[in-house]
């Protein structure tokens, strides 16, 4: 990097409400300004990080945004004013009055590993605002142009997402007038194109219930957004389909989604309200069918730990025949009931014993064919040589089924962070990427 620059990572968080705004669309805003105003280098695509699923303050996807850029330095406090002076107007603009906490966070410089531990933590954890004040003592390099707000918590780590971790993108595409909350995109253009690009894309149309995922149903300004591994690919498909409202225009993403991320090991001791995780446990009871079709499954006994299998997940058709004893890993994240016992929504369960016990009747001594049973209490009898006996009993047989089964929540029902079966052996390790042509384009 030349003496006359600088970069600064930006991250965003918290600039939506109910019923209003987004970040990435604050953040596709952002993009285009600096791209007109100054003279400005992307390091990096956009990246879109999403955070624990869990935490009760999100509005939709908790997703944070942070920007990766290389600027002049004598443009580094103009950048910074020219950013918060959007925001400022970008929030005040809701209707609904917002009820959100905006968070605005800049690294100026490289960005510390203090912060890459934050977004591990805020991916997988839950986070107080204590800890956060902590980290940020420990941060020389860091300026937060609108003060300390809950939104800081998401912002510094989408800021802090820089480990070699596994990647995908998004393309964004904004709609140029939010007229109702239908968006008009032909869903058989959709499917032909989302048929056409294959593995190369992911979780945009459901073909099980023949429904497109790439559009939202609420009053935001999102039209729609496209998953998959490249940018290139996801340009092109987004050309192809047939969109039949006024655009704004649309941007790439870099992004966490689709990747697992937050699925981390732990034991059953470091089980806590919030958490996300992946634990091995021996099943502790049957599954007992709830009504309305959901599954319970007791996996600790002290303190008491439950698994559940919502009924829109598919997984209840699945997990029906475990069965006590059963070694399973249990993947999801930690709910409180009411009576403050834990529980884990299940996104993912992977079977790793499953033994079942079968009983049948004894063999012959004399002719060796299998008895049959005598009636209640008189033991066996051979049919074909008629011997008789009490003295034998039932064989027991055990045999270990489903071994390295493994059961995903359906698409529909799947988190933005959950890797889908057909990303499984598309990991890779993903670092700051430049982005190619046209991955931001505006009417
Ligand atoms: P959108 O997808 O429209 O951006 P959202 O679902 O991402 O909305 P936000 O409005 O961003 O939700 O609200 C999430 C809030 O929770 C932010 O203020 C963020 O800082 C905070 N947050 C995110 N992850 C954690 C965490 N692990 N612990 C505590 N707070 C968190």
């Amino acid at each position: 990097m030349n003496d006359w620059r600088v970069t600064l990572h930006i991250g965003f968080d918290d600039i939506d409400s109910q019923f209003n705004g987004c970040t990435t669309h604050f953040t596709y805003n952002v993009v285009r300004e600096l791209l007109k105003s100054v003279d400005v280098e992307f390091i990096d695509y956009p990246n879109l990080v999403r955070l624990n699923p869990s935490i009760p303050f999100k509005t939709r996807g908790n997703g944070a945004v942070a920007l990766r850029i290389s600027v002049p330095k004598d443009c580094e406090e103009l950048i910074i004013k020219l950013i918060r002076n959007m925001l400022e107007s970008y929030v005040s603009s809701y209707e609904d009055g917002g009820g959100c906490e905006p968070g605005l966070a800049v690294i100026v410089g490289d960005v510390p590993e203090i912060l890459n531990k934050l977004y591990v933590k805020a991916l997988t954890d839950y986070v107080h605002i204590d800890y956060v004040r902590n980290v940020m003592n420990e941060v020389r390099n860091l300026i937060l142009p609108i003060g300390i707000s809950r939104g800081v918590i998401g912002a510094l780590a989408a800021i802090g997402w820089t480990q070699n971790s596994d990647c995908t993108y998004e393309l964004i595409a904004y709609r140029g007038l939010i007229n109702g909350s239908s968006r008009c995109v032909d869903k058989e253009s959709v499917k032909e194109v989302d048929l056409k690009y294959g593995d190369y894309v992911f979780n945009n149309y459901d073909y099980e219930g023949d429904v497109m995922l790439i559009t939202p149903h609420g009053y935001d300004p999102v039209l729609l957004g496209i998953r998959g591994e490249d940018p290139e690919v996801l340009i092109k498909y987004f050309k192809e389909l047939k969109i039949c409202e006024d655009l704004s225009g649309y941007m790439v993403f870099r992004s966490n989604q689709g990747t697992d991320s937050h699925l981390i090991k732990r034991d059953l001791d470091e089980v806590r309200t919030y958490r996300t995780l992946c634990v091995e446990v021996s099943l502790k009871s049957k599954p007992t069918i709830l009504r309305g079709g959901d599954i319970i499954v007791k996996i600790n006994d002290n303190p008491p730990l439950y698994s559940i299998f919502y009924k829109e997940t598919s997984l209840p058709r699945e997990v029906r025949k475990l069965n006590i004893g059963d070694e399973v890993i249990i993947c999801g994240s930690v709910k409180q009931w009411s009576d403050l016992t834990n529980v884990i929504n299940v996104e993912k369960i992977f079977v790793k014993e499953r033994i079942r016990i079968y009983e049948r009747n004894p063999i012959c001594p004399h002719c060796g064919k299998r008895m049959t049973s005598a009636g209640t209490n008189k033991g066996f009898k051979c049919k074909r040589c008629g011997f008789r006996t009490k003295d034998l009993s039932k064989e027991v047989i055990k045999v270990v089924e489903d071994v390295g089964k493994s059961y995903i929540t359906n698409i529909r029902a799947m988190k933005h962070l959950t890797k889908p079966p057909r990303r499984y052996g598309r990991e890779r390790r993903c670092n700051f990427v430049k982005p190619i042509n046209h991955w931001i384009y505006s009417v």
